[in-house]
């Protein structure tokens, strides 16, 4: 039985970054949807690794937020039947924060950073001999007194995950013997989810409705999960709770959700590059400005989703918005200088 060891200064029962997503994150490997060659390649190491008696080696996950990086991380632990630690690259300050988890961590057991490539240059060097030798150097005692032991770990995984794998340092990320990039997912896929969570929310909904908030969720689950929350409520409120298609659209055109899967902070976005900034080219961070948002924001949560939809492009000089921009906002495109 996995036993699930919860440690984040005061974290509310559940992983770092998780909006009451715990009654639908899947619990094992097999409950996911999608991501068929990164679960095959991991049912691989793990079993490899169980069967070695060994500790897996450290995973490192990368990809836009909402892909299923925690899942993973979650669901690895209980795959092997050992314990996990969760944390965060933007809460370990210091190495000494980053010590109890290491000496924490039982044979095999697994030690979770989220946002690793938050973690200050001073901790992260701290964790290469933690992977590599699984030994730590602790400083006992102050001042002239002051000692350096080597501490000795028990072999564990660490699993990072990353939204930004180009800001990690090549020695870290060359210490994770298992790399996999999470992708975005399909409507069919997120249609399955959607509909398989239904179930667990105990919602009645039709098949073409799954589609439709599948469609509208950016090719991301934890959008789709959010998307069928909402569309949920409505049917509760405004309907008899059965999902059909004509419900979970006035649900999500309520919700300022278009027929494009764009939400209002998207349609900001679109407008203020082609107002503000006569369609471009503006960086992002004169862009997040303009809208009062942190710039990260805009760049790991907004563009992604516009950038593949080609709303917008992405050139040297900065974002562009495209003829498709113009036309989804009915705004007349300028004209080109002869
Ligand atoms: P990340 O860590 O990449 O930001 P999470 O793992 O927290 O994303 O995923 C967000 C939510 O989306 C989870 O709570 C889970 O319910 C859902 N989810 C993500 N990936 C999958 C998947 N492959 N199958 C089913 N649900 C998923």
């Amino acid at each position: 039985m996995a036993r699930e060891t919860i440690v984040q200064g005061s974290t509310p029962p559940g992983p770092p970054g998780d909006n009451n997503d715990s009654e639908l994150r899947p619990l094992r490997m097999s409950e996911m949807v999608g991501q068929k060659d990164v679960c095959e390649r991991l049912r691989i190491a793990i079993d490899a690794a169980c069967k070695r008696g060994e500790a897996l080696g450290h995973v490192l996950f990368d990809g836009p937020p909402g892909l299923g990086k925690t899942t993973f991380a979650t669901c690895i632990p209980r795959e092997m039947g050992v314990g996990v630690q969760l944390t965060s690259g933007a809460i370990l300050k210091s190495p000494k924060d980053l010590v109890p988890y290491l000496t924490n961590a039982e044979e095999r057991s697994v030690v979770f950073i989220d946002e690793i490539h938050r973690l200050p240059r001073a901790v992260e060097e701290y964790l290469y001999t933690a992977m590599e030798d699984f030994r730590i150097d602790i400083i006992l005692g102050e001042g002239v007194n002051a000692r350096t032991h080597n501490l000795w770990l028990k072999p564990f995984t660490l699993i990072g995950a990353t939204t930004r794998a180009g800001m990690l340092t090549g020695p870290l990320r060359d210490r994770f013997q298992v790399r996999e990039h999470l992708g975005f997912y399909t409507i069919g896929e997120l249609s399955e989810l959607v509909i398989r969570n239904a179930s667990k929310l105990k919602v009645n909904i039709d098949r073409d409705a799954a589609e439709d908030i599948a469609k509208r969720s950016r090719s991301t689950p934890r959008v789709a999960n959010n998307r069928l929350r909402w569309v949920r409520d409505y049917a509760t409120s405004r309907a008899d709770g059965h999902v059909t298609s004509a419900v979970a659209n006035a649900a999500l055109k309520m919700a300022g959700i278009d027929r494009s899967g764009l939400d209002a902070q998207d349609r900001r976005y679109l407008e203020t590059l082609i107002r503000v900034f006569g369609g471009g080219p503006a960086g992002a961070e004169a862009i997040a400005h303009t809208m009062n948002t942190a710039a990260d924001t805009l760049v790991d949560e907004v563009e992604p989703f516009l950038l593949r939809s080609e709303f917008v492009v992405r050139t040297s000089r900065g974002r562009v918005a495209t003829v498709r921009a113009y036309e989804h906002l009915s705004l007349q495109m300028p004209e080109e200088d002869p």
